[in-house]
């Protein structure tokens, strides 16, 4: 940005001097970029299950239309086709809040071990389905923090319904909670989900929390996944002060740890 600007008297017999400015454009351009993809990204993923629906609607009304076997399937595929589009509108309009109002830390307390409860007992039937058997290890029975109960509820059942769908089928998922000291000495909890599935490549690791990333597409289609699930969990855990942290070896299974700042109880409170 080049811009005229007044001549200071001491350059007395010089008319004209011009002020040169840089400004590094790369950010805001990374951020457009960013945008643009997502964009692209969430319509492109609408449109999948519309496109299905659209074909269904043609069959049904065509070669299917007196074909009551076949009326009975493809109803039940486009009822599915349809729950996947809710599921999806639902991660993003949560995404969306959560990134709005991750500078805000939220301030109820919340008691973190019966939510942990809660989701497990939610899972239980994704757990019989996929044959896992889910072992609880709370060594805290009150662990209060300041938080956002429904927004945690969310980090607890994306983790642990994740280490069901991509664990190994058959398997265990173990669950727990435990307290540590954080970096600064302070308390903090640690909610750990431990699978011994497959295991995430190194080289994905780093990925696994942007918007839409996925390992393989197909499976997480099959699992009824929408890409959304640890993009969240990474924003509630950061609008917590915490962290979320992701180890695995690959071929032996992979560990997700979100780190909670722990609220110490208010006297008489
Ligand atoms: P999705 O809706 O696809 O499950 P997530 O954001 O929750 O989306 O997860 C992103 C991807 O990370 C998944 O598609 C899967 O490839 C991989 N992933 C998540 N959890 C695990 C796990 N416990 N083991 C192996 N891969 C995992």
């Amino acid at each position: 940005i080049i811009s005229p600007i007044a001549v200071p008297t001491a350059f007395d017999g010089i008319d004209h001097c011009m002020l040169m400015t840089f400004h590094d454009l790369t950010p805001l351009r990374r951020v457009e970029e960013m945008r643009a993809d997502f964009v692209a990204n969430a319509s492109h993923e609408l449109r999948t299950p519309l496109a299905a629906l659209s074909g269904f609607i043609d069959t049904l009304q065509g070669p299917a239309r007196d074909d009551a076997k076949a009326r009975e399937r493809f109803l039940g595929i486009m009822q599915n086709q349809a729950r996947r589009m809710a599921r999806l509108i639902d991660d993003l309009l949560s995404l969306s809040r959560v990134e709005l109002s991750v500078h805000v830390r939220p301030e109820a307390r919340v008691d973190i071990a019966p939510l942990i409860r809660q989701v497990i007992e939610g899972l239980e039937a994704l757990a019989k389905e996929r044959q896992v058997v889910i072992e609880l290890d709370l060594q805290l029975e009150a662990a209060t923090i300041a938080g956002d109960r429904e927004e945690l509820l969310r980090v607890f059942e994306n983790l642990i319904e994740n280490g069901l769908k991509y664990g190994a089928s058959g398997g265990r998922v173990v669950v727990s909670l435990t307290s540590a000291a954080a970096a600064d000495g302070s308390e903090e909890f640690r909610f750990s989900v431990r699978d011994f599935g497959p295991g995430i490549a190194p080289e994905h690791l780093p990925r696994l929390t942007e918007r839409f990333y996925r390992v393989d597409v197909g499976d997480s289609r099959a699992q009824g996944g929408t890409g959304l699930g640890l993009s969240l969990v990474k924003h509630i855990v950061n609008r917590h002060r915490g962290r979320l942290l992701i180890e695995s070896t690959f071929g032996k299974g992979a560990v997700f740890t979100a780190c909670l700042p722990s609220q110490k109880p208010v006297a008489g409170g």
